[in-house]
C-alpha cells in the first residue's frame, strides 16, 4: 500500500478482539491506528488513542483506508455500510452475518467500487481445519461439528462452524451422507442433538470459561472415525497475524471476499 503506513480504523476497539487489533496494529511500522470506535468506553484511552462513539465523524475526520470490525452482527452491517459509502475497505471478523447480509455487502462493494473481506476466523489453523474438513468429507460424508467458546460469546453456533458446514456441504457428493437419525429417535431434551447448519450438518455449541475458540469436526465411517480439531488458546497470537495480513492485502481484494483462505 505504498510507503505511508496504512491508516486503520478499528470498530469494537474496546472489546476483547478490538483491543487486540489496536495493540497489534500499533506494534507494526507499516500501519497505524487512526481511530478507535466503540459504543462502550467512549472517551477512554486504548493504547494511546481515545475511543469515540461516532463512526461517521471518525470516517470523515481521520481518512482511514481500512476499517477492522470486531463488534456484534447488528452493529457490523451498519458499520460496513458506512465504511463502504466512505470508500473505506471493511475487514470484518464479526460473526453472525447471514446470507442476505452478505448479498447486500456484495452489492454495496460493487456500488461503491470498494472491496471488503468477511472472515469467520482469522487463525491460520482454523482456516486449514476448514480446508481439510472439506477434503475429508468427500470420503467421509457423515459428519458432525462441535464448537467450543468462552462463556461471553453472543452468537451460536460460531461463524467458523457455520462456514465449515457450508464448505463440507459444497464439497461432499450430494446425497452421500446418511440423512437424519435412526427411525424412532427422539430428543429427551429439546436441542439435545444440536442444530442443523448448511441444511443438514449437526453443530453442537459449548460455552464455558476456559475456552477461547475451539472446533472439532468428527467424521464417522464404517469401522473408523476421523477427528479434526483446532484450538485458539490465545487471542493475540492466534488471530492477529491473519488480521495484519488482511490489512496488508486489503487493496488487492476484488469485490466481497469471504474467508481468509483467499489471501493465503
Ligand atoms: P466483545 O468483547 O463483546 O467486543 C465487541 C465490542 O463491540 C464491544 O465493546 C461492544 O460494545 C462493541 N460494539 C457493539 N456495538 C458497536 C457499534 N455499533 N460500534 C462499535 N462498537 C460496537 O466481543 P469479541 O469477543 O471481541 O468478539 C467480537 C466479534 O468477533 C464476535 O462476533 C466474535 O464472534 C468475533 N470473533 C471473530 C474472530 C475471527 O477470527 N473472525 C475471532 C474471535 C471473535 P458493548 O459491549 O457495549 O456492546
Amino acid at each position: 500500500m505504498g510507503g505511508e503506513p496504512v491508516r486503520v480504523l478499528v470498530t469494537g476497539a474496546a472489546g476483547r478482539m478490538g483491543h487486540e487489533v489496536v495493540r497489534a496494529v500499533s506494534a507494526e511500522a507499516d500501519m497505524t491506528v487512526v481511530a478507535a470506535v466503540d459504543v462502550a468506553a467512549v472517551g477512554q484511552d486504548i493504547g494511546g488513542i481515545t475511543v469515540t462513539g461516532d463512526l461517521s465523524a471518525a470516517l470523515s475526520q481521520t481518512r482511514p483506508e481500512v476499517m477492522v470490525d470486531f463488534t456484534v452482527p447488528e452493529a457490523a452491517l451498519p458499520n460496513i455500510r458506512a465504511a463502504l459509502a466512505a470508500r473505506v475497505i471493511p475487514l470484518v471478523g464479526t460473526t453472525g452475518l447471514g446470507p442476505a447480509d452478505m448479498e447486500e455487502v456484495r452489492r454495496l462493494c460493487a456500488d461503491h467500487q470498494t472491496p471488503a473481506l468477511i472472515a469467520a476466523n482469522f487463525a491460520i489453523g482454523a482456516v486449514l481445519l476448514m480446508r481439510f474438513a472439506a477434503e475429508a468429507s468427500r470420503y467421509f460424508p457423515d459428519v458432525e461439528i462441535i464448537e467450543m467458546h468462552h462463556e461471553k460469546k453472543l452468537d451460536a453456533p460460531s461463524g467458523t462452524a457455520v462456514r465449515t458446514a457450508e464448505l463440507i456441504a459444497d464439497a461432499r457428493e450430494a446425497g452421500a451422507a446418511k440423512r437424519g437419525d435412526a427411525p424412532g429417535a427422539f430428543e429427551r431434551f429439546p436441542g439435545a442433538r444440536g442444530g442443523a447448519a448448511a441444511g443438514e450438518i449437526r453443530v453442537h455449541s459449548v460455552r464455558l470459561p476456559g475456552y477461547i475458540a475451539s472446533e472439532e469436526v468428527i467424521f464417522g465411517g464404517p469401522g473408523q472415525r476421523l477427528s479434526l480439531r483446532h484450538d485458539s488458546i490465545e487471542r493475540g497470537s492466534s488471530f492477529m497475524p491473519g488480521v495484519l495480513l488482511a490489512i496488508r492485502r486489503a487493496r488487492q481484494l476484488d469485490g466481497l471476499v469471504v474467508g481468509l483462505e483467499h489471501l493465503l
